[in-house]
């Protein structure tokens, strides 16, 4: 039960070389884990927090404003009213209005 250094887990905390940079946003000095290449500015933890935060969450899953989706005209093999389908009717089976689809549905 020791507290040996087990160097073959490599990257633990302490052996990250930390890199001193001067904070983009408020000016302070900080450390990162990472060399600063200069493409991009750093932050320190507290402004790199903020910027976190106020930045609207953005992503999947929060949608709801997806494309809607392609309808196309056909008409109805039943009685004859065009009406739209969300898919392509490709000819080799009768495509139905709402109306028709769902009494041909109910009646089964
Ligand atoms: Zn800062
Ligand atoms: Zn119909």
């Amino acid at each position: 039960m020791g507290e040996d250094f087990d160097n073959d887990r490599g990257f633990d905390r302490g052996n990250r070389e930390m890199h001193t940079v001067v904070c983009a946003e408020c000016g302070q000095e900080t450390e990162v884990p990472f060399k600063p290449d200069g493409s991009r500015p750093v932050y320190c933890r507290d402004c790199f927090q903020k910027r976190r935060g106020s930045s609207p969450p953005r992503g999947r899953g929060g949608g709801g404003d997806r494309p809607p989706r392609q309808m196309h005209s056909t008409v109805c093999a039943e009685c004859g009213k065009d009406t739209e389908v969300p898919f392509k009717p490709d000819g080799s089976r009768p495509v139905y209005c709402r109306d028709c689809f769902q009494k041909r549905r109910n009646s089964f």
